[in-house]
């Protein structure tokens, strides 16, 4: 799975790339993540990447002939490497679908895509109607850039990837997963058994794993129907939930 990502900041995704549980994803090329900045494909002594709004207007727009030969520069080498058909591309932006875990399996499932990282007041529309294919949001709120949008989206798709967490199948384990049914996660503890004067749930030291299991699922439900309801609802209306499940 490869990403190419359009940035004027590649700079950001230097300890991104080489932090945590996931650089071993992006080391190993199992998801492999290229850098382009729009800047090396403009032109003149200034290299200028963006210009005033027609209109007026506060801000700047990102120009359309940098990020052209910076997206065709992208395209051939990713047809050198073999891609038959052009990868599509994703621009960060509030108009886009609202990032959820059906996206992120979606993407982690595909061969990649060419991430667009927007600056300023944005893009050049002209660009965005011929070249994008898709648009996704963080949430209803302004970032300064697509960049902190790219690295979180990236960092989902690589721990859903086989081999890349410490225990396998442990992203199963996770809020939002369909192995859960949906839910959220149940509560984590770990030594000491008695911390000023709160005790760990008896179940979980039991040794017994069925109590256990148990235990976990009966909190992911408590947990979801308290913070997330209409997440139990979906996961009803699916046939996922039973009688004893609810009891
Ligand atoms: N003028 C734009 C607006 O009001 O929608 C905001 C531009 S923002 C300062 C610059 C860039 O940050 C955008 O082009 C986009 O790539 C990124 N961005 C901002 N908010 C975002 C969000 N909620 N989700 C994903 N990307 C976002």
């Amino acid at each position: 799975m490869r990403f190419d990502i359009i940035t004027l900041f590649p700079e950001m995704f230097a300890a991104f790339l080489e932090s945590g549980v996931t650089r071993r994803a992006y080391a190993s090329g199992q998801v492999a993540v290229h850098l382009w900045n729009p800047r090396d494909y403009a032109q003149g002594n200034y290299r200028r990447v963006d210009d005033r709004p027609f209109g007026g207007g506060p801000g700047m727009v990102m120009m359309v002939e940098p990020l052209q030969h910076c997206l065709d520069a992208i395209r051939a080498a990713r047809a050198e490497a073999g891609e038959v058909q052009p990868a599509p591309v994703l621009l960060f932006s509030p108009i886009g679908v609202t990032l959820k875990h059906e996206v992120v399996a979606q993407w982690s499932d595909s061969q990649g895509a060419v991430l667009l990282c927007g600056r300023y007041e944005g893009i050049d529309q002209r660009f965005i109607d011929k070249h994008v294919t898709h648009q996704v949001s963080l949430g209803d709120f302004v970032l300064s850039g697509g960049e902190l949008a790219a690295m979180v989206m990236l960092d989902a798709i690589a721990r859903l990837q086989p081999g890349v967490l410490n225990d396998e199948g442990s992203f199963q384990q996770d809020s939002f997963n369909p192995a859960l049914d949906g839910m959220l996660d149940c509560p984590h503890y770990t030594r000491p058994e008695v911390w000023e004067g709160q005790e760990v749930p008896g179940a979980l030291l039991s040794g017994h794993h069925a109590n256990i299991e148990r235990w976990r699922r009966d909190q992911r439900l408590r947990i979801t129907a308290s913070h997330r309801p209409e997440l139990i609802d979906q996961a009803r209306a699916q046939g996922l939930l039973n009688v004893k499940d609810e009891g």
